[in-house]
């Protein structure tokens, strides 16, 4: 774990598909490079991740290369506040995480192109790289042919549970109040795992959404819902300065502690701020 994650105590992970980017990377490359069609007529007859796999050979072989893939992954849609909000949540001290059911090779793409991968502490997806014949490999996180993860969640997949990730990061990093942000089906699982002192933030109107509303007192965590990346940002950065400013509180030495000025920098709007100045 980085020092930063040490410095504010504060965990975020983050889903990426309608969360960090505004659209399913999947989707995104098969529509732009024509295979939409052939994807979904073969959906039917096995699971999304190994699909996905076969649609990167079938590209291959009609000579799509891996430079096409990535210029279209380039032109991935995001919010302009996306960015942004990335880099405050760090400039604060949280320890950022991706946790995605996309895969390695979209997801670092992506970041690399708009220079924000080392934001990130770590990545957890599915695994995905081109290989020695420059074809784009996916794999699944867990090998569900060989050790299938042992969740009920008949909203997780075969290839990932994202509650027995999250499970894994509460036991490690618990000393961290978590932020878990999502919008899918595939969200709720780990958003089930947070506790009382954690935060849940579900895309409004996003099947996650749905789902939590449901059954609300399924989740533990405080729940603060977003729709675009405007919101987002609004909603994580005062989560962060709240959960910030009750560690500093707990720690009675308000002085001598460096109040982190993220909220100058990017200047968000936010009504409640106490304003401390900057550590020398
Ligand atoms: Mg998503
Ligand atoms: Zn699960």
């Amino acid at each position: 774990m980085g020092s930063q994650g040490t410095m504010a105590n504060i965990m975020v992970v983050f889903d990426f598909d309608k969360t960090i980017v505004d659209c399913d990377t999947d989707n995104w490359v098969l529509d732009n490079l024509g295979f939409t069609e052939l994807f979904e007529q073969l959906l039917p007859t096995m699971p999304w991740n190994p699909l996905m796999d076969l649609m990167m050979k079938t590209m291959h072989e009609k000579g799509v290369t891996k430079n096409d893939i990535v210029e279209v992954l380039k032109t991935t849609p995001m919010h302009d506040r996306i960015i942004p909000a990335i880099k405050s949540a760090y400039d604060a001290g949280c320890d950022l995480r991706i946790l995605s059911d996309a895969n390695r090779f979209f997801i670092e793409t992506i970041l690399d192109h708009h220079g924000i991968k080392d934001y990130f502490t770590e990545i957890h997806t599915n695994p995905g790289y081109v290989d020695e014949n420059g074809r784009v490999r996916i794999f699944p996180h867990h090998d569900f042919t060989t050790k299938p993860h042992d969740c009920e969640n008949i909203l997780c997949p075969p290839n990932m549970c994202k509650g027995v990730v999250m499970e894994k990061l509460l036991t490690n990093e618990g000393d961290n109040t978590f932020i878990y942000l999502g919008d899918g089906n595939g969200d709720h699982c780990p958003s089930l795992k947070l506790r009382e002192i954690d935060y849940c933030m579900p895309r409004k109107n996003y099947p996650l959404w749905g789902v939590i509303s449901s059954n609300p007192k399924l989740i533990n965590a405080k729940i603060h819902g977003w729709s675009d990346g405007g919101d987002l940002e609004r909603v994580l950065l005062s989560l962060v300065d709240g959960v910030l400013s009750s560690k500093l509180e707990n720690k009675g030495g308000h002085q001598s502690l460096a109040k982190v000025d993220f909220k100058f920098k990017n200047n968000v709007p936010r009504p409640s701020q106490k304003v401390l100045p900057p550590a020398a």
